[in-house]
């Protein structure tokens, strides 16, 4: 029998070539909370990229993890404080919460120690909302351009969760718009609620959780 863990992966992915067979949409299944089992079952149907969100919860599951399967890419979604940073590098391939300048020297410096070239996205705080981490859409030139130039760091993508709203299309296109005008091939957004609207308006990543391993406590 199927497990259930399995269904809804491939369930997703043939929401994601139904929508546009061309368009390559990468899924990121989040398995922040949820038991190394849990991650297994879904490498085992296949799944090929992971995000978490706490840098101490993936140290507890990741290295064994990522030794037996060595392929595997693992995406960190969540606040990065600079203390965590060398942690953070010798676990994450990509870091998708680059969201202030003293973070961007501290991983600056930190990889160049480590002979690493993480692979960034910046975090945009799309709706301006002033509990939510990220840089405000007015402000993302100016952040990128000093990553880039000044810390010569590799900034890949865009990354952003919206405001909850009945519709977020009008934040995904938003953002689909500030990817394209910085030239960056990723944009990382759309969760379990919304990713057929984000995989409409161009995501490039989609970062699902609970539609794939089930509720969070
Ligand atoms: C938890 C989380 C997700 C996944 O959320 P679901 O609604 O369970 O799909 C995606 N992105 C970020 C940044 C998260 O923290």
């Amino acid at each position: 029998m199927t497990h259930y863990i399995e269904k809804n992966i491939n369930a997703i992915k043939k929401d994601i070539v139904n929508h546009d067979p061309s368009q390559k949409v990468n899924l990121i299944a989040v398995s922040k909370t949820k038991p190394a089992e849990d991650i297994k079952l879904a490498i085992a149907a296949g799944q090929k990229e992971f995000g978490e969100n706490k840098v101490q919860e993936a140290l507890e599951k990741w290295p064994d993890l990522k030794k037996e399967n060595p392929e595997l890419i693992l995406h960190l979604i969540g606040p990065l404080q600079k203390n965590k940073v060398r942690k953070a590098l010798s676990l994450f391939d990509v870091i998708q919460t680059l969201d202030r300048a003293s973070l961007a020297q501290a991983i600056a410096r930190i990889a160049e120690e480590e002979g690493k070239k993480p692979e960034l996205y910046i975090q945009v705080n799309i709706g301006n909302e002033p509990q939510k981490a990220g840089i405000a859409p007015e402000a993302l030139q100016d952040f990128f351009d000093y990553c880039h130039h000044e810390e010569k760091l590799n900034i890949k993508g865009l990354m952003a969760i919206p405001p909850q709203s009945d519709d977020a299309s009008v934040y995904f296109r938003a953002l689909k718009e500030l990817q394209l005008k910085l030239k960056l091939p990723e944009l990382s957004m759309g969760m379990s609620s919304d990713y057929p609207q984000a995989i409409a308006c161009g995501a490039t990543h989609i970062r699902i959780g609970s539609q794939i391993f089930g509720t969070r406590n």
